[in-house]
């Protein structure tokens, strides 16, 4: 871990720089852009019945929107204050009333009709409720009740036909480690969180090229550094404040590169409300944008390379960092080796770049002394995603850009809890402080005084096909316990999910709302259980941010929800009820007790113990992990890592599609237009040039099509690469596959071949064309 520790907040420069203006017409006027005053009025009318309450969220709680980490209003980047529009859309959620009794026990098949959009606007869930086999309407049981129902089936299955699972907006680290705790108490590792869909390539990948799970560096290091990658991440979408430090950094003469299919607006142009002269004239971000196909990136990074190896050969020791190579990596030949057998052409058909663009972004980062390369779900949701971001490390480590100031890889993450959840082991490959190693299992088995289950635990994925096993299975699912999430809208083929949600016995929500799959029926019991927000929750709580900072939330006065409770207090006392003989082993009389044994059972965490009061917070790892080079792997080296460019099949005639997220902040949707490129959500992103080639007019109604699934949709001709398409997630996961993971991660896959046709061809022709006749070549899926 480094040695060396952040120093905190620095100063933003308040003279203008007119050379970073989009134009000089003062709010972008005329321009296609969010209006982030009008949108903060709106938060505030949807607020009014509650707004000393939410003041006192916003200025001393810990944001539970992204993972950027603001406390209050202030962060440990930039000096304040930090706003941004995602946080006061998710505001709501804190401070909305109960719901009325009606609407809590009104007519499933009405629920039904509703989106999650109008679900989450009904009201908090007030008290457990519970629906069986045939009921209409959910009936209110006691807490009891609920729990010993729930208890007595989990005395009655195996441990591995029951399984948990925690989502990440708002949930506390201590919420995280009560829950994996718990779930190794009653016997069973089927536990997993809301990163297997988003980073847990990233984990996996990080983990076998640096011997890391997190990001190396911290936001200050884009601050000056000479070039900051962003790999498939729309941060001033998704990471809205990050769009501050990008303006910082500007300032400081920053390159800022952005490689994506779709030229995506944000991250052209954006107007940073809180600093006066981008709020007026706006901020040009991007530098350069590279324009990949969907699955090109690692022939890209191989066209990278192999430049770099060229350069080498003209010039020894122009290319790439010698002296750092040697002391702190392996495998350089064997990677050399593999990116030198491919020809320019293969690397240009599957990048989609020209050598000449490949060569320019080789030069660039070859000449600069530092870099930061951050990526999301661009680069994660694959079935490849480890590879695709092993081969990130491989650059920063051919060019020592890592364990040293304005230098680092940095998976940046979209929820609040979600860097926590893993960490505090909530994750079926990991316990807390460590993997499922001897050494680590045998610590905590100790300091938890119970045995641990030996066995592999599945992925969420997983475990939901699981509950479609036959009855007698080892691993039938017959009883799901998920914190929060919706799988109906955020895993692909959501008919099949279905299947899965309705195919256990019971199936557990503990959440504040309704959502879509709160509905569904189960074979015995669906039971729902109120939970807190992290603002509700006595003794307050903790959650981590991207750059390893662990933020303490205190409990907010205000008012409280009927009889939600504590997330943790709730898994302690189902612990309880399942085997009362050992409660003392699962006793947690308060949230101090948690983050004591928090800092004992993840040593990283060792510090957690002391953050008491609002503002408190430290980093673990120090500012760099890797510093100086030396890697936590077992040689103190990091490991290049060769591989294949993966085979994508793309037939002639087909498009490669990937989702993208409009204004929305994960799943949960706040309006039917994107602010930045005045998309809807049915509309499909597409190059004019294909529009040409196939006959279909901007605006024109068309299908996207494949095995899997059907989207009608409209043309949108926007900047994306020829060949490619992209659409709005959730919308897009009727065309995914199920059951396609990434092999070592298991992420999902969430890209995939389609035809795109005009409409009225397809349903002219759709008896013949594709409902009765098998269409060969789109069963050359990418899976
Ligand atoms: S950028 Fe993320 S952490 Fe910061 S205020 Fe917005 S949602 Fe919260």
């Amino acid at each position: 871990m480094g040695k060396t520790k952040h120093t905190g907040p620095m100063h933003i420069s308040k003279s203008p720089d007119p050379s970073l203006w989009v134009s000089k017409v003062p709010f972008g006027l005329g321009k296609i852009k969010p209006h982030h005053i009008r949108d903060t009025i709106k938060v505030a009318w949807e607020n009014k019945d509650n707004l000393p309450y939410a003041t006192r969220i916003l200025t001393q709680g810990v944001c539970d929107g992204c993972a950027l980490g603001v406390a209050g209003l202030q962060d440990q980047t930039l000096q304040g204050p930090h706003l941004c529009t995602t946080r006061l859309n998710v505001l709501r959620l804190n401070t909305m009333p109960e719901m009325k009794p009606e609407i809590v026990h009104a007519d499933i098949d009405e629920l039904k009709k509703m989106s999650s959009t109008e679900l989450r606007k009904l009201g908090r869930i007030p008290y457990p409720l519970i629906r069986k086999p045939g009921e209409k309407k959910f009936s209110r049981l006691s807490w009891d009740d609920a729990l010993d129902t729930i208890a007595e089936k989990v005395k009655k299955i195996d441990p591995k036909q029951y399984g948990f699972y925690l989502t990440s907006r708002g949930i506390t680290n201590e919420s995280y480690y009560v829950a994996a705790k718990t779930a190794r108490f009653l016997g069973t590792n089927h536990v997993d969180n809301a990163s297997r869909i988003c980073h847990s390539p990233s984990k996996t990948a990080l983990s076998r090229s640096m011997g890391i799970g997190a990001s190396s560096c911290t936001y200050k290091d884009w601050i000056g550094t000479d070039v900051l990658v962003f790999w498939g991440s729309v941060a001033a979408t998704n990471q809205p404040v990050s769009t501050k430090y990008m303006y910082a950094a500007k300032r400081k003469g920053t390159k800022i590169i952005v490689i994506n299919p779709y030229h995506e607006p944000s991250m052209d142009n954006y107007w940073i409300p809180s600093i006066a002269e981008s709020a007026l004239f706006g901020t040009k971000i991007a530098d350069d944008v590279y324009q990949v196909n969907i699955g090109g990136d690692i022939a890209f990074m191989h066209g990278i390379m192999k430049h770099w190896f060229e350069m080498e050969e003209a010039e020894p020791g122009s290319a790439v960092n010698h002296e750092f190579i040697q002391e702190h990596v392996n495998h350089f030949d064997e990677l050399k080796v593999k990116v030198q057998s491919y020809d320019w052409e293969t690397l240009e058909e599957s990048s989609g770049l020209s050598k000449e663009r490949m060569v320019e972004l080789a030069v660039l980062l070859a000449k600069s002394k530092s870099a930061v390369f951050v990526w999301s779900m661009g680069l994660t949701q694959h079935r490849f995603g480890t590879d695709n971001v092993s081969q990130v490390a491989n650059l920063a480590l051919l060019q020592g850009y890592v364990g040293r100031e304005h230098c680092g890889v940095m998976p940046i993450r979209g929820h609040s809890g979600v860097q926590g959840s893993g960490e505090m082991g909530a994750d079926p490959f990991v316990l807390p402080g460590g993997g499922f190693d001897e050494k680590n299992v045998a610590r905590l088995e100790k300091i938890w005084n119970f045995d641990i289950p030996k066995w592999q635990g599945d992925i969420v994925g997983v475990s939901l096909e699981n509950a479609v096993l036959p009855e007698d299975h080892e691993r039938k699912l017959k009883l799901y316990y998920m914190s929060g999430g919706n799988f109906l809208e955020t895993m692909p083929d959501p008919d099949f999910v279905k299947e899965c949600l309705e195919g256990v016995d019971i199936r557990v929500h503990q959440d504040i709302i309704f959502n879509t799959s709160t509905f569904a029926d189960a074979k015995e019991a669906v039971i729902v259980l109120p939970a807190m927000t992290r603002y509700e929750q006595p003794g307050g709580g903790t959650s981590t941010s991207t750059e390893r900072m662990v933020y303490f939330s205190p409990e907010i006065k205000g008012p409280r929800i009927g009889e939600a409770r504590a997330e943790w207090e709730i898994y302690v006392d189902l612990a309880k009820r399942v085997k009362p003989e050992q409660s003392h082993l699962i006793e947690f009389k308060n949230a101090q007790e948690i983050r004591d044994e928090i800092a004992k059972a993840a040593p990283n965490y060792n510090g957690i113990q002391y953050l008491k009061e609002k503002g408190d917070v430290f980093q673990w790892g120090g500012a760099w992990l890797c510093e100086d080079g030396n890697c936590p792997t077992p040689d103190g080296k990091g490991n290049l890592i060769a591989m294949d460019i993966p085979e994508l099949r793309r037939a002639e005639g087909r498009f490669y599609v990937t989702t993208r997220r409009g204004k929305q902040f994960n799943s949960m949707i706040y309006s039917d237009k994107d602010p930045f490129n005045d998309a809807d959500r049915y509309d499909v992103l597409m190059n004019a040039d294909d529009g040409k080639t196939y006959g279909i007019k901007e605006g024109e109604a068309i299908v996207v099509y494949n095995k899997f699934g059907l989207l009608h949709g409209k043309a949108k001709f926007v900047n994306v690469k020829t060949g490619n398409i992209e659409v709005h997630w959730p919308e897009g996961n009727v065309l995914l596959p199920k059951g396609v993971y990434e092999e070592l991660a298991g992420i999902p896959e969430y890209n995939t071949a389609v035809i795109v046709e005009k409409s009225e061809t397809f349903h002219a022709q759709k008896d013949t064309k594709y409902l009765e006749k098998r269409v060969e070549e789109l069963e050359q899926e990418v899976g």
